[in-house]
């Protein structure tokens, strides 16, 4: 069995179905071996194959999802109802057991309830109580005798009148508990989102929607593992919009946040899904490119700052124009994590002092350096 068909409520309510059907079918069988079914053995055989034959049909619509094509939600009310059928079948054939399997239509109505609406438990108890009302009439009609074998036909209707009460409080309470669990289930839903939301702000800035230094920090452990186990390589990117304490000065507080707001959708239109943009603090940023090395990750790089350049700044305010220097750094195995910032990050003072709006790659770590890490730390 499939593990989506295991998880799926509704074929867990079929099974739960075929097990009252098969109580069923024992009662039966264990009344006609005492002589109170009244029936030939060949067409007790007949019955219950005609009978099974239904459910094995309501299992393989439930496996292929061929209800689904009937528009139908669930096959359980359906299956319900099939149930229902072969309770009253089987009850005008049962002398003096009759109420026995009648009272099988609870155990069904308590499957409903995990899923049931009232008009579905109406159409059951209305099946069971006018059912059961009209194999009593099938009886005097037929079989008149069967019916005062045991008991006075008063007695047969009082006993009709208690079930069909107590039907009915199981189709109202059915309901109730139905509701109660759909009920719960949005609000289980709600639970769900509004973790999802926490979960995404608890890893995003909030101003730009890109990840927090927090976690690009724990981004850099994984890569770095991963890099160190003879991983890809990653390279890091150190970005920093100029003069952008001018923006501020020049347009407000609100234009910088909004061209904070266009570069990280720019950034993220220009990376993979699998690489990382973040807003380091302020106007910096760091980006991991991963899977891929020094000279790939400068031609992605460049086209951000390119685009920068060139995006339309005029839209947020006019005369607006915007630029970003880049330092990067190929991540190198066992080198700390700081060390590679740190590489990012002089030589995203190289593109500052090389006048501004370019990308300067970082030199290598220096050969020592690289043997007494690779030693020891981290
Ligand atoms: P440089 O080219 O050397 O990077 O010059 P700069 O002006 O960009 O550098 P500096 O670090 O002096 O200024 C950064 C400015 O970024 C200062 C600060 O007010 C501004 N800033 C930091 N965070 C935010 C923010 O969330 N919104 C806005 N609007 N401005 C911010
Ligand atoms: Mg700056
Ligand atoms: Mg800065």
């Amino acid at each position: 069995m499939s593990d989506d068909l295991t998880k799926d409520k509704h074929f867990k309510q079929i099974l739960y179905g075929l097990a009252v059907a098969a109580v069923q079918t024992i009662f039966c069988w264990a009344c006609y071996y005492v002589g109170l079914f009244r029936m030939e053995f060949i067409d007790f055989v007949y019955l219950f194959s005609a009978c099974w034959a239904g459910h094995l049909l309501f299992v393989a619509a439930a496996f292929s999802g061929f209800h689904k094509c009937l528009n139908l939600d669930s096959l359980i009310l359906p299956h319900m109802v099939w149930n229902g059928i072969w309770f009253l079948v089987s009850a005008y054939y049962l002398d003096r057991m009759r109420i026995s399997v009648m009272m099988m239509f609870l155990l069904v109505m308590l499957i409903g309830s995990f899923r049931i609406k009232l008009p579905g438990f109406m159409l059951l108890a209305g099946i069971a109580i006018f059912g059961y009302g009209g194999v009593l009439y099938l009886l005097g009609q037929f079989h008149p005798e069967t019916l005062f074998i045991a008991t006075e036909f008063l007695q047969e209707l009082m006993q009709w009148a208690a079930f069909s009460l107590v039907i009915l409080f199981f189709a109202w309470m059915g309901a109730d508990i139905s509701g109660l669990r759909q009920a719960l289930a949005v609000k289980n839903n709600e639970l769900k989102d509004a973790l999802h939301r926490i979960s995404e702000l608890a890893v995003r800035d909030e101003l730009t929607g890109l990840f927090n230094r927090r976690y690009i920090s724990e981004v850099f452990k994984t890569q770095k593992g991963m890099a160190d186990r003879g991983g890809h390589d990653f390279v890091l990117c150190y970005l920093d919009l100029d003069h952008f304490k001018l923006v501020n000065d020049n347009y407000g507080h609100s234009v910088g946040d909004e061209v904070l707001k266009a570069y990280a959708k720019i950034a993220q239109s220009h990376v993979r899904s699998i690489d990382y943009c973040s807003r380091f603090g302020g106007e910096e940023f760091v980006i991991i490119l991963v899977k891929t090395e020094i000279n790939g990750a400068h031609k992605v790089v460049d086209r951000i700052r390119h685009s920068v350049e060139n995006y339309n700044f005029q839209s947020i305010a006019p005369g607006l124009k915007v630029t970003l220097s880049v330092g990067m750094s190929q991540y190198q195995p066992y080198e700390r994590v700081e060390d590679s910032l740190a590489r990012a990050d002089s030589a995203l003072y190289r593109a500052k002092n090389a006048g501004r709006n370019c990308v300067v790659v970082a030199d290598m770590p220096p050969r020592n350096m690289e043997v007494v890490q690779s030693a020891g730390s981290s």
